[in-house]
């Protein structure tokens, strides 16, 4: 259930019912927008029914939440989550782009391609330090030295880093060194690894598993917001279906479909959707022009030496176009649209 205060009721009103709510036995989840408060409340709604919550002072509406995701619905906040990342946002209608190589291979590679990438616009370095590979004999990262190594890229470039946790057991190790926690498709419902996220101060990027619902991917997100962290960014990667000619699907529809239903930032992963390093670029621009929040894209000094993912990694150059095709987009599209909107 969702209580929305009216714009001028006063911080004692808001009080008065966060202290009710809580009387009852229900969780109260305040979200403060520009220019009203509301309150979402978790757990036994029955319990509110005799409090004639419509009535009390400064309340303008209580509306029930239908949904299953509760805390990720966009109902259940005054406003879209914006998640500081460096010197960028993610969230606050700016295009945030995170990029980096798919696994951290060495310290030359990883500072050549964070000084590219910032250079080119990124707000934040991805590398993968822990590495999710189909096969076990397989290139599976650097661990330890991978997380020093981002630490250190950090450091020289001032662009947060952004890596992968993939076991409950590194959560701490990973937070120690990392800006952002990424939970990998593969582990989206791996529920004790998402309510480890959930109990970090570290902001989570949660990428939609290859078989998920977009639900599915909602309930995800909502592990992680109650067990306390606001902090998610949602990341579709393309999911499993029959076509082939691309490593995954790339749900576009999802997009727009998020953006409806979550006030949780949209980015999009066009490498692990295509698979092939050209089609990074269209399915970039298809995600820019659906209106996602940005992107995370997999970038490598010298892409055919890659030990993971070389296929579909942009090389710097690449990259840098990359990033002048989708601020050409995002010009004429979107801020178009927006300027005919406040017309
Ligand atoms: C990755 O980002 O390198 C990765 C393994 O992605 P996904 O979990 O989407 O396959
Ligand atoms: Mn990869």
């Amino acid at each position: 259930m969702v209580i929305v205060f009216r714009s001028d009721a006063s911080e004692a009103d808001v009080q008065t019912v966060i202290e009710r709510v809580t009387e009852m036995g229900l969780k109260p989840h305040i979200s403060k927008g520009e220019t009203r408060t509301i309150i979402g409340c978790i757990g036994d709604e029955d319990r509110l029914r005799d409090l004639a919550l419509v009535t009390m002072a400064g309340v303008e509406t209580v509306m029930p939440v239908e949904k299953p995701y509760k805390l990720a619905c966009r109902e259940f906040a005054a406003g879209p989550t914006v998640i500081p990342l460096g010197e960028g946002s993610v969230g606050n209608g700016e295009f945030a782009v995170i990029a980096g190589p798919c696994s951290v291979e060495g310290r030359e590679m990883l500072l050549e391609t964070g000084l590219a990438v910032k250079q080119a616009g990124a707000v934040a370095l991805r590398g993968g330090a822990f590495k999710p590979r189909t096969s076990p004999y397989s290139f599976r990262g650097l661990g330890l030295q991978a997380l020093e190594l981002l630490a250190e890229a950090r450091g020289r470039t001032g662009l947060p880093v952004v890596t992968e946790v993939m076991d409950t057991r590194h959560v701490g190790l990973v937070s120690r060194y990392a800006d952002v926690l990424q939970v990998g498709a593969r582990n989206m419902q791996n529920f004790s690894l998402l309510s480890e996220v959930g109990e970090s101060e570290k902001p989570v990027l949660l990428k939609r598993g290859m078989a998920a619902t977009i639900e599915d991917f909602l309930l995800a997100a909502e592990y992680v917001l109650s067990c306390g962290n606001r902090r998610v960014i949602l990341c579709e990667r393309g999911i499993r279906t029959f076509e082939r000619a691309t490593r995954n699907t790339l749900d576009i529809g999802a997009i727009p479909v998020l953006k409806a239903e979550t006030h949780l930032p949209v980015i999009v992963d066009p490498s692990h959707a295509a698979g092939r390093r050209d089609l990074v670029l269209p399915l970039a621009l298809a995600a820019v022009a659906a209106g996602a929040d940005g992107l995370m894209v997999e970038v490598h000094p010298d892409p055919d030496r890659a030990r993971s993912d070389g296929d579909q990694s942009l090389s710097l150059d690449n990259f840098s176009a990359l990033m002048g095709d989708v601020t050409a987009l995002r010009e004429t599209v979107i801020l178009r649209r927006r300027a005919a909107l406040i017309a």
